[in-house]
């Protein structure tokens, strides 16, 4: 587990490069009220998190280690081998979860929370839906009990992950050569600056949380769109008085 102090310092730093090298220069709302409102609707997921998902899967990830659950056990690996299979396999079915959330008629409903903010930074990383968090318990229960996941990886890949989302959601422009050589292993803040477009073709592609590895292998990898020609949001809610707090939060439960 990485800690919390950490993961904080890390996206207030994230924040303050945001302000001296932006990848996208232009911005579509005052950074301090996106900040405000996405950090609401972080709280109510957290919230969500602490009551319902941590509540299943920590004492499912003990009981999967205890049963000696899942693919990592009936390999047989050595613990630190199966700790690295199970992080890599975790990262891989939160791929497929990412698709899901977008083929998903009822799922697309609570992931387009996170996908309306009209500009896409650090702030942006923990503005999920809390129903889309609740929706994503049977996958995360199913990731641990099948992939064999124990409480401590869970905990590694939780916090790893947080940082990753933290990173490739922030607006910072990396150094060209950076930018290139992280993305043969990690997805970058442009690789996924793509996938938040308007757009439904850039929309589909950059799925990968983590590795970047999981867009190569199945062909969705983009990288040949120019940051300040996305335009960042949901197709049809670009106005931003669309988009206030109350509005997201109701508008999954709307009927259509
Ligand atoms: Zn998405």
């Amino acid at each position: 587990m990485i800690p919390r102090l950490v993961i904080l310092g890390f996206a207030a730093v994230l924040t303050i490069v945001e302000v001296i090298k932006p990848l996208r220069a232009r911005q579509h709302e005052p950074k301090s009220r996106r900040a405000r409102r996405n950090l609401a609707v972080a709280g109510l997921a957290a919230t969500a998190v602490q009551l319902i998902e941590q509540p299943v899967v920590m004492p499912l990830a003990r009981l999967a280690e205890r049963r000696r659950w899942g693919l990592v056990h009936a390999l047989g690996l050595p613990p630190w081998l199966a700790t690295m299979v199970a992080l890599v396999a975790l990262d891989y079915t939160l791929y497929l979860w990412h698709v899901l959330v977008h083929r998903s008629p009822v799922l697309w409903r609570f992931h387009a929370v996170h996908h309306a903010d009209l500009d896409l930074d650090a702030s942006t990383a923990v503005r999920f839906h809390f129903g889309e968090l609740a929706l994503s318990v049977p996958w995360r229960a199913a990731q641990i009990a099948l992939i064999g996941v124990g409480p401590r990886t869970l905990a590694l890949w939780q916090s790893a992950t947080l940082l990753s989302v933290l990173f490739h959601h922030s607006n910072i422009r990396l150094p060209r050569a950076a930018e290139r050589l992280l993305g043969y292993f990690l997805v970058t803040p442009s690789m996924h600056g793509i996938h938040h477009s308007m757009d439904d073709a850039d929309m589909n592609a950059n799925w990968s949380s983590g590795l970047s590895v999981w867009d190569r292998m199945h062909g969705t990898l983009r990288t040949d769109v120019p940051q300040d020609q996305i335009r960042i949001g949901v197709a049809g809610h670009d106005d931003p008085h669309d988009v206030t707090l109350p509005d997201i939060l109701v508008e999954p439960f709307r009927s259509s």
